[in-house]
This record gives structure tokens, sequence and C-alpha cells, in this order.
């Protein structure tokens, strides 16, 4: 029979102090298909703490300008320092602790240097647990060029994770065919958990962080918001683009391409079962049609309006080029009969907007250009919504009944990814609305389908 494989990949703050790391050490040996841990670097243990990470990087910094980074260093220790005594192991900090000072003398280099926190880490715990340390620099492959390597990464991970029953292995690094340290992006160590349970063909990836999974709107603008028990990748990608931000969208990606379930996972409350995200619901279960409601401020709405646009001269064609031409990215376009509406960041819109009018006025010859600033994205999700309900009518009749101008709506066909623009001095007002018209919609028992 063959054994389920459970990656879980612990958080800055799942790995915080001692007393995090006695935590996420009984929620390992709770389950015996927890067998590949994945770790980041300790995170803040407070709010005006610092991350073990950031300070790694200042004594790089003040290592390659040629200050002293003793005071950044002798912080980094006393983390660790207290982690070893608080799970009274024997481990050679000082021995560690001084290559890295050897390092930064002589050589300093970023990526070396802030990988040091998941390195220890994933060290101490794997000595804590018993557990076989896997140093990602063996088997996370980067390019000489910083660029991950993803079909070298599968097959060195597959092959030096699956003669182990267990291991730990240091998340956020790897390294080049020269054995250079190369980082993924800050948050990185999620992408390394995705690339283990991808090369392991895991049955589950849990990712433990510290709240019970993704809530259906933002706490910061809704009271206690419910926390989505089950949501889509497409659903997860939609609601993180827009601002909700829990899992590296990297990460994503990829495990959404083998189809391993994501459970989104509290280590402070490991009873909670968080949010799992799937390609499809398991059959029954009952969900809320609207899935979340995310949003972002900073929005301008570019109107080009020329008669017939859409009558098959290739106007709507012209305008994407002279975007593309710029490297312009856009949040939307949306074509009518006799214009078009192109929804961009006010911040990269700000960088060429004069210049941008001018080419579409030369290129285009419209009859009116217009902007609107001060917009902010609203978008409501729910893959099952319009297939079983009038959520999206009731979102737009709650917006109006609040006295919440629409200045743009785009929905495409079948799904609810309902887009909306409203002015931004009532975005927190929009999501507040929809948020309570989500619940009053009852959930849905799914098909599976
Ligand atoms: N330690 C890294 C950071 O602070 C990577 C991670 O935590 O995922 O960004």
């Amino acid at each position: 029979m063959n054994e389920r494989i459970v990656v879980a990949k612990f958080g800055g703050t799942s790995v915080a102090d001692a007393g995090q790391l006695r935590k996420i050490s009984s929620i390992i040996h709770s389950d015996p298909e927890r067998r590949f841990i994945v770790v980041s670097a300790p995170g803040k243990r407070f709010p005006e703490d610092r991350k073990v990470t950031d300070l790694l990087l200042d004594c790089y910094e003040k290592a390659h300008t040629g200050k002293s980074f003793s005071a950044e260093l002798k912080q980094v220790y006393l983390r660790y320092r207290e982690i070893i005594e608080g799970l009274e192991i024997d481990f050679p900090l000082e021995e560690e602790i001084q290559a890295l000072e050897n390092t930064l003398i002589t050589d300093p280099q970023r990526d070396y240097t802030a990988s040091r926190g998941e390195y220890l880490t994933a060290k101490i715990m794997a000595l804590y647990l018993g557990f076989t340390f896997v140093d990602p620099a063996w088997c996370v492959c980067f390019d000489e060029d910083g660029q991950l390597n993803s079909a070298m990464t599968t097959r060195t991970m597959r092959a030096s994770l699956l003669p182990l029953q267990h291991a730990v292995i240091a998340g956020f690094y790897g390294a080049d065919m020269n054995g250079r340290i190369h980082t993924f992006e800050r948050g990185g160590s999620d992408i390394t958990g995705s690339l283990a349970a991808c090369a392991l063909n895991a049955d589950l990836y849990e990712n433990w962080t510290d709240v019970s999974g993704l809530y259906a709107a933002d706490p910061g603008i809704v009271e206690n918001p419910e926390t989505v028990s089950y949501m889509s990748y497409r659903e997860l990608r939609t609601l993180s683009y827009m601002g909700a931000s829990v899992l590296h969208s990297d990460a994503v990606l990829s495990a959404s391409e083998m189809e391993i379930p994501i459970n989104i996972r509290n280590t402070n409350k490991p009873e909670d079962m968080g949010t799992t995200i799937v390609r499809h619901l398991p059959h029954g279960v009952a969900k809320n049609p609207v899935t979340g409601v995310s949003g972002r401020k900073g929005m301008s709405v570019v109107q080009i309006e020329k008669v017939m646009v859409s009558d098959g001269s290739g106007f709507s064609a012209l305008m994407l080029d002279i975007l593309k031409e710029r490297s312009l990215p856009f949040e939307y376009c949306l074509t009518g009969i006799d214009s078009i509406t192109v929804v961009i960041r006010s911040e990269l819109l700000d960088s060429c907007r004069e210049d941008l009018f001018e080419e579409i006025r030369r290129t285009l010859n419209p009859d009116f250009i217009g902007v609107r600033d001060n917009l902010s994205l609203i978008a409501v999700t729910g893959e099952k919504a319009t297939e079983s309900s009038d959520a999206n009518v009731r979102v737009l009749a709650k917006l109006t009944e609040e006295g919440i101008e629409i200045i743009t709506i785009n929905q495409g066909a079948g799904k609810l990814n309902l887009l909306i623009g409203v002015p931004e001095d009532r975005y927190e007002d929009a999501i507040r609305a929809i948020y309570e018209i989500r619940q009053s919609i009852s959930p849905k028992s799914s098909s599976g389908k």
C-alpha cells in the first residue's frame, strides 16, 4: 500500500520562538503522514519585533558597505540562542554564526546571508524532531541568472526526498551549478513547500501560518468575517490578486498544475480545519455561491470613444498594442459599440499619462478620451454563483441601494468573477455591503463538478 505524503510548511510566526517550535513539533507528531517539513526563518514575536531575515539583510548591507554588522549579528545569535535553550537541545550555534561572520567579512553575498535564517531553523528543527536535514542548496536548482530551473528542481528534489522517511527542508533558497546560493522573493518559503509537494506528488500541501485560513472579506474592513472552508485555485488567485494575501502566488500556481490540494492552517489553533484549496469541491460540500470579496484602491479608468469601434477595423487591437508597446499592464479592458474602457493602476498611468493620450490621439483619432481617477476595483468571486443564484444581481442592487456609484462592471460568461469599479471613498462601504449580501445567500451543495 502506498503511504500518503503530506508536505507541511511552517511560516515565520510559526517558528518565531521555542514555544512555537514546540507547538509545531506536536502538530507534526500528531499525524504520521506529515513526513516532509519546510520551514521559514523566525518571524516577528510581537508587532515591534524584527524578522530574522530582515536582521540578516541588515548584516549584509552593513558588511557590503564596510560598516560594522556586529550588533545585528548579535541579535540573530540571540534569537537562535533563545530557541536552542528553550528546546533544550545541543546545537553548535557558535560555529554556525562564526561561519556566517567569516563570509560577511571576506565575501559578503546578499542571498547567501538572507538564506541563513531558513538554514539554521531547518537544522535546529531537524535535530529537535529527529528528522533528516535537507539543505535546498542540494536540490532546489537555480540557473546562474538567479531563475529557478523547475524541471531540474523537480527531478533533483524527488531523488533527494523520496528515499527519506522524514525530512526538514529549509525554505526560501536554492543554489546554481556553481553552488552559489539564490533566494526566492520575500515570502518564498511557500514556493519551496509547493516545489517539494509537487516533486513528491504529495497528497496534500499544508501551509501553517497564524490565521485559520482565508477570510471571505478583509478583517480590517468587515468585523469577524467568515473563514472559507473550500475554494478553488482560481478563486484563490483572483482574491489574492485583488489584495487578499496568505500564500505566495507562485506556490499556488505550481500546486494547481499538479492538482495538489493546499490546506491553510493556524499553528496557534490546530483544531481549526482552515481553508482547503482544490480544483473541484468534494462531492456534497455546502458552499456559499459567493466565495469572497476583495479589492484594490488606486485605479484609474480611461474611456476612449469612437463611433463603431467594434466594426472589425482593429481599433481595439491597436489600443492594446499601444499598451503592450509601453509594457503598461492593465486590470481589464471592455469594448462596447462606440467605446473602449481600460482600467489601469493610477501610479502606472501617472508615469506616462500625457504621452499615452498623445499617442492614442495620433494613432486612433478618437472622438473623445476621458480619464477618471480615484477608483477602487472590487472582485466578487464564486465559481458556482451564476449557475445557481442571482448573486451578481443582488450584489449590484445592494450597492445601488447603499447609494454607491457603480462606475464599471465586468463579468465573464458563466462564472461569477464580477469586477466592479466604485469611487475610492466608498470602497470600505462597498466591501461591507457585498459581504452582507453574501451572508444572506444560503450555501449550496456541490455536485463535485
Ligand atoms: N524568510 C523569508 C522572508 O522573510 C522567506 C519566508 O519567510 O517565506 O521573506
